[in-house]
């Protein structure tokens, strides 16, 4: 059994899109930083939306001494847009990317010069050598517009054979999910850490929406007991809290090389798990 105390947190932002937003997750992150995470990472909007957003928000997390991944999607870009990209981020001091396909907004062409994240993988390493560490995504749960679990899979090993060195997964509730996947993955050979997405209930409303959007399920028990509670949201962020702590215990126990918390500019469940799980 690993000891949570010693697993590596690390925390996911998206870049606020007002100056008032910006000053609010400054102090977000001020708290969150109490937990020692190995790295925070800030998301990135599909075709470039965010870039400037993205990274004034990694700036100011590596201006506070912590290490910042930035997030990079492909689709819709180029090469040369994303070689412009590494060389910024290489001179500000990253050395970590979550790098990603992404999902243009419908009713966008796709255009660009990648069709998968394997092969924005692939580029950066042919680009930028070994001056990343390169974080993928991962589909426990299978990705919506995969053809079967089996491609799903074998999308995922290209990844890691275009040169990425570890995985953080989609968020899910059921942790069997999470361990099938690892086999799987070890059984290919693929010398790669899966880390959990974990994704805190505080709104009963905002997870089915995010849930139906990127094919992470909510189980059928947590379903009915979120829509039980209503609007009474205490009773939801206290359900919550007892669904998300659990669920990482059972992480834990089963080996989990750390934890990835989808923080979505809040401190207070991130915090209150981490504090029950005695991180
Ligand atoms: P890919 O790995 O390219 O996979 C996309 C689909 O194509 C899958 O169905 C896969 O099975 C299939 N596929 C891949 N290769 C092949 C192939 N060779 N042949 C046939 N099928 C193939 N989105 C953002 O826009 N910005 C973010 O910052 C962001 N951060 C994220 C962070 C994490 C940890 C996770 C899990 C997701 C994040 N996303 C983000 C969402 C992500 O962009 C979407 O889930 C997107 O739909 C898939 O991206 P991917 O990198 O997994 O794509």
């Amino acid at each position: 059994m690993s000891d949570i105390s010693k697993m590596p947190l690390s925390i996911e932002f998206f870049p606020p899109k007002t100056a008032e937003g910006v000053e609010k997750l400054r102090l977000v992150r001020q708290q969150l930083y109490a937990l020692k995470p190995e790295f925070c990472s800030v998301t990135f909007g599909a075709g470039g939306s965010t870039q400037e957003g993205t990274f004034n928000t990694v700036h100011d997390i590596l201006a506070e001494g912590v290490s910042a991944a930035s997030h990079l999607s492909c689709i819709g870009a180029t090469r040369t847009t994303v070689a412009a990209q590494l060389a910024t981020l290489k001179t500000m001091g990253v050395k970590r990317l979550v790098t990603l396909r992404g999902d243009l907004p419908s009713g966008y062409g796709a255009g660009g010069e990648f069709q998968y994240a394997s092969d924005l993988v692939a580029f950066i390493r042919k680009e930028s050598g070994d001056d990343f560490h390169i974080e993928v995504a991962a589909y426990p749960e299978v990705h919506p517009q995969a053809r079967s679990p089996a491609s799903d899979l074998q999308a995922f090993a290209a990844k890691v054979k275009a040169g990425a060195n570890s995985a953080i997964t989609q968020y899910f509730y059921n942790a069997d999910a999470y361990f099938r996947f690892v086999e799987e993955v070890d059984a290919l050979g693929l010398n790669v850490s899966v880390v959990p997405g974990i994704m805190p209930i505080t709104s009963s409303t905002q997870l089915m929406r995010f849930s139906d959007a990127c094919g992470a399920e909510i189980p059928r028990w947590i379903r009915l007991r979120l829509q039980s509670f209503g609007d009474d949201t205490a009773s939801i962020k206290a359900f919550g809290l007892d669904v998300v702590t659990d669920l990482c215990e059972q992480l834990r126990a089963g080996g989990a090389p750390g934890l990835h918390f989808y923080s979505m500019n809040h401190s207070a469940a991130t915090l209150e798990i981490c504090k029950r799980l005695q991180c």
